[in-house]
């Protein structure tokens, strides 16, 4: 076993150790939850159902200690708050879904009276779960849940980056016996994760393109199916006749909320000529109002980078833009104070796609903002792109923002909002175009489909054709 060390956001200090999963060990888990799994799905919809609401109660009994891992894993409190106040919001909402999801009825064959059919979901043995430190708790449970209600056990492992949460999470999971080797979480970094994907029936990945791209092919010469969800670069473009003051707050909010650390944080802006200045100005207004978060319960806004490489990566994304011409007109680089990284909300105008700022994911609260004359330039622009996990139109009205909004090559645009695929969880479905992921769609009762297999079974109520007849292809009769 490796012991890992373990970086606290606020302070810089590596105050945490935690023993890395060898890849015997992962097996082992694996192996176990294999077995678990049996009883899991023979057990049917409603003995998962009770005990993962049982789990939900426990959860939030357990909800205190959670939280302030979580708050130590990353900086901010708050947000821990929704995490944990979401995947118990999933685990309801979920669990209410799977009976009408995974109800099989017996049908007949319009073309073969004599047939009675019905396909059964059979669920993966183990998916591997991998997710990354933006969001520990929810990005750790948000595939994992559906998953479970299929009636698949889970091997999670989260990111190293961010792992205290997960000792208090099994003191919940260790209430509810029937969970016992159906959710398991293994920790480590990279090798522990190349192990958890090696073992797996299936997996689920959230993270960044390069390791997704690992996953897939370690996937496929594992002969299993992947489940993407990726990174981003999603473009917010704000058409003539826009109203200007809206469109300024719902850009910051989806680009400063988690200091800009979400896959669909807008990061990149494309504004008509006839209200860029007056776009960039309400931006830097806007922004300008906003503080840092030093200590609990001072009303600041924004907290510092979970993960202290971003900085360096942020920097970098500046340094570039800026000796190719762009212009900082509000915050800037990271600052460290106190051990901990800081970037502060930064506006950036003169802008183009030669500098990484507007084509690489940037994981920090950094607006751009280009003009553009016609909307042909726009469409252009915001396609120019590896990425399509979502964006946002803003238009003079619905049906303008709307149309323009299916020239969009990415699975979830908002129009005169951002972030507003957040709402239908249950309800839409959504999938991430080229480079942001693959797989279906992670939104939508229907998710919990992604870890079945269909079993076809099929009854002939009537005759078995005669062997005489062996040479006709149309043995069964046609109903008439
Ligand atoms: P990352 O890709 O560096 O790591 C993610 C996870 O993969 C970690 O648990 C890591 O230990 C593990 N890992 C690394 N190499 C591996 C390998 N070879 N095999 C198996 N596992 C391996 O991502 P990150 O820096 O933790 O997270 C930030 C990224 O996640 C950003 O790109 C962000 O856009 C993306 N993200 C996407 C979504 C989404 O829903 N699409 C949501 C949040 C974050």
């Amino acid at each position: 076993m490796t012991s890992m060390a373990v970086r606290n956001p606020r302070t810089g200090e590596q105050d945490y150790r935690f023993e890395a999963a060898s890849a015997e060990q992962v097996r082992e888990v694996v192996g176990a939850a294999r077995r678990a799994q049996r009883t899991w799905a023979a057990g049917g919809i409603e003995h998962r159902n009770r005990a993962l609401l049982a789990w939900a109660d426990q959860l939030e009994k357990h909800g205190a200690d959670i939280v302030d891992a979580l708050s130590v894993d990353t900086g901010r409190q708050r947000i821990s708050h929704e995490e944990l106040g979401a995947i118990v919001h999933f685990l309801h909402g979920f669990c209410a879904a799977a009976p009408d999801v995974l109800a099989t009825p017996f049908r007949k064959l319009p073309d073969h009276p004599d047939v009675v059919f019905k396909v059964t979901y059979v669920p993966y043995g183990v998916v591997g779960v991998i997710s990354p430190w933006n969001f520990p708790l929810v990005l750790s449970f948000i595939d994992a849940i559906p998953a479970l209600v299929a009636g698949a056990a889970v091997v999670i492992k989260p990111s190293e980056v961010t792992p205290r949460f997960v000792e208090p999470l099994r003191r919940s999971l260790a209430a509810v016996p029937e969970l016992a080797g159906i959710v398991n979480l293994v920790q480590g970094g990279a090798e522990t994760g190349q192990a958890v994907v090696a073992a797996s029936d299936a997996v689920v990945f959230t993270g960044s393109v390069p390791t997704g791209r690992k996953i897939a092919v370690a996937a496929a010469q594992a002969f299993i199916p992947a489940f993407l969800e990726l990174g981003g670069k999603d473009a917010a473009v704000v058409l003539a006749g826009s109203d200007v003051a809206r469109a300024a707050t719902s850009i910051l909010r989806s680009a400063l909320y988690n200091s800009g650390q979400v896959c669909y944080a807008i990061e990149r802006v494309y504004a008509h000529a006839s209200l860029y200045d007056a776009l960039v100005a309400e931006l830097v207004s806007q922004a300008s109002t906003l503080r840092r978060s030093v200590a609990a319960g001072d009303g600041g806004h924004y907290g510092p980078m979970i993960f202290d490489r971003q900085g360096a990566i942020i920097d970098a994304q500046l340094d570039d833009a800026v000796a190719k011409g762009a212009k900082i007109v509000l915050g800037g680089n990271s600052e460290v104070r106190d051990g901990a990284v800081w970037v502060d909300p930064t506006i950036v105008t003169e802008v183009d796609h030669s500098m990484t700022l507007m084509t690489e994911e940037t994981f920090g609260p950094v607006v751009p903002v280009m003009r553009f004359t016609d909307d042909d330039e726009a469409e252009r622009l915001m396609n120019d792109s590896i990425f399509g996990l979502s964006g946002a139109v803003f238009g003079p009205d619905t049906h303008t923002a709307g149309d323009f909004a299916t020239r969009m090559e990415a699975g979830g645009v908002s129009i005169n909002d951002t972030e507003l695929p957040r709402v239908m969880m249950f309800d839409g479905e959504k999938t991430a175009f080229k480079q942001s992921g693959m797989g279906g769609s992670r939104y939508g009762a229907t998710s919990i489909m992604r870890y079945v297999r269909k079993r076809a079974l099929l009854a002939n109520e009537g005759a078995v054709p005669p062997l005489d007849k062996l040479s006709e292809t149309a043995e069964y009769a046609p109903a008439h």
